[in-house]
């Protein structure tokens, strides 16, 4: 399920590139000049698709400007490049037989940026990518925000309400003030050599230098300021081909004293996170791949708790076998422990049936001892579900405690359940149990307490 290969695009308005993606690794990059013309667009994607497409690639992930709609995976909106008027989703399937996701392009940087940047180990972030024209992405805990259909335009916030004309159709917007194309503007207007750059504005003292670069940096820093209030990120990180420019920028115009409060970093991928971004959504979206996160350990390893926690950090709903025997056993006549075991069984199907009859790309966090079962069954239950994304919590704790705890929990236990007979072998196993290794673990004592931002932070790098 780890490293699978995949071809990432970003669609943009002066290049369109396309890269092999192992992990974070590029292994292959072509790349053409932009056209204004859609179907240009998709004949020269379909070219470099061609150039680097090996038969170890398993999906192609594409960003897009403008709005996209995830779920039609079509474009709504564009600027320069408007693809709203083809289906490049069906036109790029129908050339490689290999299932596709689009997204926003500034969307796609933030994936790569919190799978391997800036926003490493972040589960709220806040992407503004700084181009010809300026994207936005947000991270709400590890999911992108997405409102009714395509939230996160940040590029339209306004800004300066007398100021001008957006596409979009507003005025004032922040990329009419702060991007690539407004500084050429300010630039012009101030006298200033066409091509005169942030960093050259950055070094000079003079009036003129110091006006044009406050008139482009003040209007992203107040957008930035709004958008640290309204939703509380952990960080910003501004991205595109202006970022690390503008957030140098950025310091020559301090942030406002208020309430809220959060960094705002260069984003560490550059340039080539748009198509790592779309590689790692292509393997994440494609053909509906489902998560699970398998919570393991002996019966007693403190396991619940563990998913317990993960599920409100996550939203992520549990399922666990003891929770589906538990109705059974109490309506059931007494058993034997091969009745229980049939049970255990029958409730293992039970939580396959469940994640396979749940729509694409669903998250699950499973809680079960795995280990009742041979690894095969596993194995053979989470690809008829679906999942093609899985992780393992390995819940251990020293094999007397974990004794002592089943001991001291078997009075309010369903009589299914062994007994106090049951102990010895317990501590046995507690020594001898190993994760099921068909998925990255992450150990888990659970004698201490939990520190869920180190899990939610390592499930954010192998998922
Ligand atoms: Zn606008």
């Amino acid at each position: 399920m780890q490293h699978q290969v995949a071809l990432g695009i970003d669609i943009g308005g002066t290049h369109l590139r396309v890269a092999r993606v192992r992990g974070p690794e590029i292994e292959a990059r072509a790349s053409a000049a932009s056209s204004s013309d859609p179907q240009e667009v998709v004949a020269r994607c379909r070219a470099l698709i061609d150039e680097i497409h090996t038969p170890e690639v398993a999906a192609i992930g594409i960003g897009i400007p403008g709005q996209v709609d995830t779920e039609a995976r079509r474009a709504i909106s564009g600027g320069f490049v408007d693809l709203s008027g083809v289906d490049l989703v069906a036109e790029i399937e129908a050339a490689t037989g290999l299932p596709v996701v689009i997204e926003n392009d500034a969307t796609m940087a933030l994936m790569a940026e919190a799978a391997f940047g800036a926003a490493h180990r972040v589960q709220n972030a806040v992407m503004l990518t700084i181009g010809t024209g300026i994207g936005g992405a947000i991270l709400e805990r590890g999911r992108v925000l997405r409102g009714v259909r395509a939230a996160g335009q940040l590029g339209h916030i306004v800004v300066a309400p007398n100021g001008r004309p957006c596409l979009c159709g507003r005025v004032g917007c922040l990329e009419t003030t702060s991007s690539g194309t407004a500084l050429a503007a300010l630039v012009a207007e101030a006298g200033l050599p066409a091509g005169t750059r942030i960093e050259d504005l950055l070094v000079r003292s003079d009036r003129t230098a110091r006006a044009v670069m406050r008139a482009w940096a003040a209007p992203l820093r107040r957008a930035i300021d709004s958008l640290i209030s309204i939703l509380n990120p952990d960080l910003v990180v501004i991205g595109g081909g202006l970022g690390p420019a503008a957030v140098a920028a950025l310091e020559t115009v301090p942030e406002a004293k208020g309430w809220y409060h959060a960094p705002v970093l260069a984003a560490t991928l550059g340039d080539e996170a748009g198509v790592i971004g779309a590689a790692r959504a292509a393997l994440v979206g494609a053909a509906g791949t489902k998560t699970a996160v398998l919570v393991n350990g002996v019966p007693a390893s403190g396991k619940s708790q563990v998913a317990r926690a993960l599920a409100e950090a996550t939203g992520w709903p549990i399922l666990g076998l003891d929770a589906i025997k538990a109705p059974f056993l109490a309506a059931l006549p007494p058993g034997d422990r091969q009745f229980n075991r049939t049970l255990g069984r029958a409730s293992y199907d039970a939580i396959f049936d469940t994640i396979a009859a749940a729509p694409p790309g669903s998250s699950f966090i499973v809680d079960a001892w795995f280990g009742f079962q041979p690894v095969e069954v596993l194995e053979a239950g989470l690809t008829r579900a679906g999942v093609g994304r899985c992780a393992e919590l390995w819940c251990r704790a020293p094999p007397e405690t974990i004794g002592a705890r089943y001991q001291a929990r078997i009075p309010s236990r369903h009589h299914g359940h062994p007994g106090a007979e049951y102990v010895p072998e317990l501590v046995e196993l507690a020594g001898n149990a190993k994760p099921t290794g068909l998925a990255p673990h992450l150990d888990i004592e659970t004698t201490g307490p939990l520190d869920l931002t180190r899990v939610t932070g390592w499930l954010g790098e192998v998922l």
